[in-house]
């Protein structure tokens, strides 16, 4: 064994700080990156490079069918490689894979588990195989392997060179894999809303036809028919009308993938839009023994909107407010400035919402009842497609509730006239 001081000694030393430093450059740039093959090459070239070695490979263990395949691999026509199996039973890697421990074949002509398949795949010589496995939490999850090396043989230090690379390259892959299977969930996602959106619009579309002639035919035998027959006319008006205005909210979720230059924007008059939006629903209110009040705005302030779907964005909200108020109820539409904006509220005293569904309820289709027992009618998207208008205005819309049965207030929030928004609080 050669002295502290010995210059084979020191060679060795300073061969070993190499390494070291290579891996953790290495290791800095596995970090650094979140795509998959880019850190499949780099741990292999990085791991020829260290252990001196012709090529390299790795083989991943294929989630659901436990196979090793191959990921990636260097030297001479090795991209052949990419995709193919190995056995797990017959082949190095699965040897290593299994024990979960590093393996050195050194001359692997002798050697019962090569693979020789692979060599002929490929037109490739193998003479020698160090192979370690990856391993992420002592879960197996694939092999490194260098292959032939240049001079000398494989040896201790290439082993645990090699290990800590296989650790390190491991988490790497495996946090891309997570990525990549984020990334896929998010496009099956983005693929399902699509067909859902699509399925809506074609649906409410069809519907359309023949319930108009529901429609028309039932207001004029209720206009014509006497007694009975009429009363019956009537409930088949009602009915219709009713599925007229679910159809309806099917149609406007169409204002939730609008382009901004489908908007018809003008300047208007906020009063003007609430007094509108009162008298539409004052009936309804009157209908259910509720008090609605209309508090005008302190000033004649001006927005910038599309005056037919801003009106829907504000009967939504209003229409339920006089859903989920019980008769008797009171509600409150107001408006004021808040900054350069206005906010114009809706308030009841309603049957309220728990604190953890303010948001939720803005999602489609989402009710705060449970679907099967639930007792207000409704698709769940009328708040959808109040928010979708309201920030296809540069606003906001939200919500706030002391809790059940104690009232809620929505608050939609819209930029003022630019002209408006400088200088004094107009009174
Ligand atoms: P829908 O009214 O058709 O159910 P929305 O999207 O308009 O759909 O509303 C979603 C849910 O938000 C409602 O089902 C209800 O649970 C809740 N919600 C909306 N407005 C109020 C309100 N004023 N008071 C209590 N709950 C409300």
């Amino acid at each position: 064994m050669p002295k502290p001081s010995s210059p084979a000694n020191t060679g060795a030393l300073r061969a070993d700080l190499n390494a070291l430093n290579r891996l953790v450059e290495i290791s800095v740039m596995l970090a650094s990156t979140l795509d998959l093959q880019p850190l499949l090459n780099y741990t292999m070239q990085a791991a020829t490079e260290i252990t001196n070695a012709e090529a390299a490979s790795i083989l991943l263990v294929e989630e659901g069918s436990g196979e090793l395949r191959f990921a990636a691999a260097s030297g001479a026509d090795a991209q052949g490689l990419i995709g193919l199996t190995v056995p797990v039973e017959h082949s190095i890697a699965g040897t290593v894979l299994m024990r979960r421990q590093p393996c050195i074949i050194h001359d692997v002509s002798q050697h019962p588990r090569h693979f020789q398949r692979v060599d002929r795949w490929i037109d490739f010589h193998t003479r020698s195989i160090l192979g370690v496995p990856m391993t992420i939490r002592e879960q197996p999850v694939g092999v490194l392997e260098v292959i032939n090396k240049r001079t000398g043989r494989f040896g201790e230090d290439d082993v645990r060179y090699m290990t800590l690379l296989a650790t390190q390259a491991a988490a790497a892959i495996h946090n891309a894999q997570l990525v990549r299977s984020l990334e896929k969930a998010y496009e099956d996602l983005k693929r399902l809303h699509k067909l859902k959106t699509d399925f809506i619009a074609i649906a409410s579309h069809e519907l359309r036809t023949p319930l108009s002639m529901i429609l028309g035919y039932a207001t004029f035998l209720q206009e014509e028919a006497q007694g009975e027959i009429s009363e019956h006319a009537e409930a088949v008006l009602n009915s219709a009308l009713q599925l007229s205005s679910l159809i309806e909210s099917m149609t406007n979720l169409r204002y939730v993938v609008i382009d901004d230059s489908e908007l018809e924007l003008q300047p208007l008059p906020l009063g003007g839009l609430l007094r509108e939006a009162y008298r539409e629903i004052l009936p309804l209110t009157q209908a259910k023994g509720q008090c609605l009040e209309l508090r005008e705005p302190p000033a004649p302030y001006f927005i910038r909107a599309d005056h037919a779907r801003l009106s829907l964005a504000l009967t939504n909200v209003l229409h339920n407010a006089v859903k989920f108020t019980p008769e008797g109820g009171v509600i409150l539409l107001s408006a004021e400035r808040s900054g350069d904006e206005v906010w114009i509220t809706v308030r009841d005293n309603g049957i309220g919402i728990p604190p953890e569904e303010l948001e939720r309820i803005f999602e489609a289709f989402y009710q705060v009842e449970d679907p099967l027992t639930r007792r207000h009618g409704g698709l769940g998207l009328g708040l959808t497609i109040a928010r979708a208008i309201m920030e296809r205005h540069g606003g906001r819309i939200w919500a706030a509730s002391a809790g059940p049965n104690m009232g809620s207030r929505f608050t939609l929030a819209l930029p003022l006239l630019p002209s408006q928004q400088e200088g004094q609080h107009h009174q």
